[in-house]
């Protein structure tokens, strides 16, 4: 059987289809990314992420699966594709893509992992089910740290594997001593990020930080997410901002309407980080925003 994949929008090597390939392969099917007036295949699987994405200019003339948040939040891969070790020559990907959790507790009323992956976390796989030898990990959990059990085991086998990891957000809020330690004891790929986006982890913000802190973990190796245009004010934004860089962590601003132009003046002085540190205060940089209100 003749495969192709369609990859409408991902940013990153879409695991999805590394996996869907890797099964078709087991199977004996041809797989490769579809070329419109070259390729007739007997089936096509296509994934798209964002719901602003433009849809392809060609499909091709056959069954088509259509998945990914921005298709089906409901539709899962077959079980035998799902614990498949993914085909990571489809992108010439360098690094292992997994997952050991699927779910997160939480309810942000933006996001739609609650509504795909469901509000208990548990355990979905192994770091050798996805993992060949690569020297880094980028992890896509929803929110590991949800259970401190599965969070703790799965650094065990990261660290005695010596591979570096590249985190989705942690949660500040579960930062306990015992988490900061397992951790600390896991190789960084790159700065771990976390949020604070409401009064919701106020408090949490610096006592995890003092957790982090105390294993080992300097405050210049995170990034927190500042969401803003979500039901709060300039003032906690800047407070959340300010707090940051005080506690001497990493501000990015994530505006919730970019068209918005307060959200896309403070993102633009705050993530650039020459900006930010040559005019430390947003009152005094130069933009629309501010100009409107002097
Ligand atoms: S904590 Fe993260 S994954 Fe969980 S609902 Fe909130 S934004 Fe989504």
């Amino acid at each position: 059987m003749e495969v192709a994949l369609i990859d409408v929008d991902s940013k990153i090597p879409n695991l999805a289809l590394m996996k869907l390939s890797a099964y078709h392969k087991r199977h004996g099917d041809n797989v490769k990314f579809y070329e419109p007036l070259l390729d007739h295949p007997d089936l096509c699987y296509a994934s798209k992420i964002f719901d602003f994405t433009p849809e392809p200019d060609y499909w091709p003339d056959c069954e088509i699966v259509r998945g990914g948040v921005a298709y089906d939040r409901k539709l899962h891969l077959p079980e035998e594709a799902e614990h498949i070790m993914p085909d990571y020559g489809l992108y010439n990907c360098e690094y292992a893509l997994g997952r050991f959790t699927r779910g997160c507790p939480n309810n942000c009323p933006w996001c739609v992992v609650p509504s795909m992956d469901g509000h208990e976390v548990r355990q979905v796989a192994d770091l050798n089910e996805f993992w060949d030898g690569q020297k880094v990990v980028r992890l896509l959990d929803d929110n590991i740290m949800a259970d401190s059990d599965i969070f703790c085991r799965a650094c065990e086998q990261l660290s005695k594997a010596e591979v570096k990891v590249i985190w989705e957000a942690l949660d500040i809020r579960l930062v306990t001593p015992e988490t900061a330690r397992a951790l600390a004891s896991v190789k960084q790929g790159k700065s771990i990020h976390f949020a604070w986006d409401s009064h919701a982890q106020d408090d949490a913000v610096p006592r995890g930080l003092k957790y982090l802190a105390d294993a080992g973990l300097k405050p210049w190796r995170f990034m927190f997410y500042v969401l803003v245009g979500f039901g709060t004010k300039r003032d906690y934004d800047l407070y959340r901002i300010y707090t940051l860089r005080d506690l001497g962590t990493n501000p990015f601003v994530m505006p919730f309407d970019k068209n918005d132009r307060y959200q896309r003046d403070l993102a633009r002085w705050c993530n650039n980080k020459v900006l930010f540190k040559s005019i430390p205060r947003f009152e005094d940089y130069d933009c629309p925003t501010n100009r409107e209100r002097s």
